[in-house]
């Protein structure tokens, strides 16, 4: 006989969960829970060099308002359930929408998806986890509300809930999302409704303005955590510039990344150059159009001269820089003068526009989502390789030349020694790089995945021996990144997590934490 469910939460016996179901069920409607195979197969898609069957759920709730995940909370700790929520679930290359371990239970939000505020002169909006960001670029626009947004590059599918709680990144000038959200709401373990900064106090109208409120600021415990599930997230958007600039600066040599970073560096932090910019690697550039195979078909890491090739072939930089300058046309002329005058000064580099570039399907996408908007080119680097496997290191590097090189050189030591690629760019914030790294490989190649598994690992370790830790890390990895930040930033998560969700029932083991 067919087992009756594809895994059973750990500790969790089928008499249990079977009560835990029936429970769901009557607080969700039979339609809102999932335990057979087929409905959970989209909550079971990694791309991560371990096997699916680490990261199995045992079903699937979604609940439908800030009552019903509070039902599903009080369900989850009588029959201690352990329940891993998402928003959109597109965390891809970070473990998707599967549960960090086998057995948990997705609790997929995307039916609590209405857009709750969006104010026009303050800037802000108000939204549950389930709204994308196509959903909101869309109320904007058919609202004709001068708002921009910022969207990491799966834009149209992802969602500002998920990606800000997992501290992602976008392009324009709040491309930090985190830096740029203002106040949460978030259930906690015990079903009690915490409302963030301003927001606990009754009849405020200032929860999506004032970041702090009084005392101990929370939201950061909810990033990245699993103190809480969060029902609504307030946003801070970008009135939209009168003009906009994009550009390129293309570098021809790989040790021009030392050049590119000290002349971006100065720009960056004074705010002349105001946006997340990207500098990216020509096996990034060349890999989101070309295929592998058109360049290199032999064994190990594709070989210099093959991406000197693609670079000469494509006219692409081997290394590319991309920036925008936003504002008023008198503004933008002021600050392009003084980028024309840094580059040149550099002696490194050549600027191009959308004057030379207009058309370029490259450029174009960089360009979009600069803008905040909607564009999907990036999946195109998964045809690269093929096989769809993809798992994001993203180590944090400080915004100097020479540590971009010394970590340039350190990845591609690594990548080589299990012959997968460079595909790469540096993301530019203020003072920082995320040095962000596409492991990708042949999902279905037994020998490339393991070789994936085993270069991620030496990639974490290699890279911490030097200093280096990563800004966030896919489900498969929590552990180890969790004990390369030390033991005392694990004991004083774990005692949060102890405080306030004693059953462990809200996805035990992100981040590393457990009760
Ligand atoms: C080609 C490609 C390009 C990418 N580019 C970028 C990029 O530019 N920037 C970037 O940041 N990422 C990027 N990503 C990674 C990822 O796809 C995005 O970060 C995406 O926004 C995350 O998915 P999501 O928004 O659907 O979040 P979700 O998958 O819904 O959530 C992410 C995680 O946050 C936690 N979580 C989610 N919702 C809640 C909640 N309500 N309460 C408590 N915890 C919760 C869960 O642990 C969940 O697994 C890229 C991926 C690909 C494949």
């Amino acid at each position: 006989m067919a087992a009756k469910y594809v895994a059973l939460p750990n500790g969790v016996s089928e008499r249990e969960f079977d009560a835990a179901i029936a429970e769901f069920r009557a607080a969700l409607g039979d339609d809102n829970v999932f335990v057979e195979q087929d409905r959970l197969v989209s909550y079971n898609k990694i791309m991560l060099p371990v096997p699916d069957a680490e990261h199995a759920p045992s079903a699937a709730i979604s609940p439908n308002s800030v009552e019903q995940v509070q039902a599903c909370v009080a369900i989850c700790n009588k029959y201690r359930v352990p329940v891993w929520p998402i928003s959109t679930g597109k965390n891809l290359g970070y473990g998707s929408a599967a549960p960090g371990n086998r057995g948990q239970v997705v609790m997929d939000l995307r039916r609590m998806n209405r857009i709750l505020e969006v104010d026009a002169d303050l800037c802000t909006a108000l939204v549950e986890p389930g709204v994308t960001y196509q959903q909101l670029y869309d109320y904007i626009h058919e609202r004709k509300l001068p708002l921009w947004l910022s969207c990491p590059a799966p834009s149209a599918i992802a969602g500002p809930v998920g990606n800000t709680i997992d501290r992602g990144v976008g392009y324009t000038p709040y491309g930090e999302h985190f830096l740029f959200s203002c106040g949460m709401e978030v259930v906690l373990p015990n079903g009690e409704v915490l409302r963030t900064g301003m927001g606990s106090l009754p009849n405020s109208n200032t929860w999506q303005v004032f970041k702090w409120g009084f005392g101990p600021y929370l939201d950061g415990i909810f990033t990245q955590s699993n103190y809480g599930i969060v029902t609504k997230l307030g946003l801070w958007l970008m009135p939209a510039p009168p003009a906009f600039k994009p550009f390129v600066i293309r570098y021809a040599e790989e040790a021009d990344i030392v050049a590119a970073v000290e002349t971006l560096r100065p720009l960056r932090m004074a705010n002349i150059i105001p946006n997340a910019v990207v500098i990216s690697h020509a096996l990034w550039e060349g890999g989101a159009v070309a295929k592998r195979s058109d360049y290199y078909k032999g064994p190990g890491s594709i070989p210099d001269e093959a991406v000197q090739r693609m670079v000469h072939d494509r006219n692409i930089g081997m290394w590319n820089l991309y920036a925008g300058l936003y504002g008023s046309p008198e503004q933008i002329e002021v600050n392009w003068k003084i980028i024309q005058g840094a580059v040149k000064a550099s002696g490194k580099g050549e600027i191009l526009t959308a004057e030379q570039l207009g058309h370029d399907h490259v450029f174009k996408y960089r360009a979009d989502l600069m803008q905040g908007k909607m564009n999907l080119s990036e999946f195109g680097l998964y045809n690269w390789r093929g096989g769809g496997g993809s798992a994001w290191f993203a180590p944090v590097s400080q915004a100097r030349g020479g540590e971009a090189q010394k970590q340039l050189a350190l990845a591609k030591t690594i990548l080589g020694r299990h012959g997968l690629d460079y595909v790469a760019e540096f993301i530019v914030g203020w003072r920082d790089m995320h040095h962000v790294i596409d492991l990708l490989f042949d999902r279905t190649d037994a020998a490339q995945t393991e070789a994936a598994k085993v270069c991620f690992q030496e990639l974490l370790h290699e890279f911490a021996a030097q200093g280096y830790g990563v800004y966030r890390a896919n489900t498969a990895v929590q552990e180890d990144v969790a004990n390369l930040y030390g033991s005392v930033k694990r004991d004083v998560n774990q005692k949060i997590k102890r405080a306030l969700d004693p059953n462990g029932i809200i996805a035990p083991g992100k981040s590393g934490i457990w009760v």
